[in-house]
């Protein structure tokens, strides 16, 4: 896939974390797309409005996708997210044996934006150790300088 194509999949989950915004939780969210190009599934952020401390968009999006689809199908799925997926999600990445991740932002360039805010505090571990860690081959792409911004303005004005 080229890199145009991996900006417009990001740029639809950019989209997605404005959603997520406009719904009263935090400005997050992703796509999961297959190897056809199709996208499978949209998730953004519920953690607020379903009082959900694990409703990280990402971690969401695996619990939903694990229930439709096979992990040999979700394999060859690429997610897309707008920011870098947090220890958490990338666990569920793991588990839910999605084989590629393409983020726009990095965990550190995100914690610059949430800095103390007490609603996300970024956990400083870039997803490629977590996956590291493991025992599967997960390609992960990003970030993308060319998007930053786009990313950036969905969350301004929204942490302390
Ligand atoms: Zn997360």
């Amino acid at each position: 896939m080229s890199k145009e194509q991996h900006i417009q999949y990001l740029r639809r989950s950019i989209e997605v974390s404005r959603r997520a915004r406009e719904s009263g939780n935090t400005p997050f969210g992703c796509i999961l797309v297959d190897r056809a190009g199709r996208i499978l599934w949209e998730q953004g952020n519920i953690e607020v409005t379903e009082h959900n401390c694990t409703g990280h968009a990402e971690r969401t999006l695996m619990e939903e996708v694990s229930k439709r689809f096979s992990k040999e199908e979700l394999w060859h799925c690429t997610m897309y997210t707008t920011a870098e997926p947090c220890a958490m999600c990338a666990g569920a990445i793991y588990w839910g044996n999605v084989g590629r991740v393409v983020f726009g932002i990095t965990e550190k360039r995100l914690a610059e934006l949430t800095g103390d805010d007490e609603r996300n505090l970024t956990l400083d571990l870039p997803c490629t150790e977590v996956f590291a860690s493991g025992r599967k081959p997960i390609v992960v792409i990003g970030p993308f300088p060319e998007i930053e911004s786009e990313v950036v303005a969905v969350h301004e004005g929204y942490w302390k």
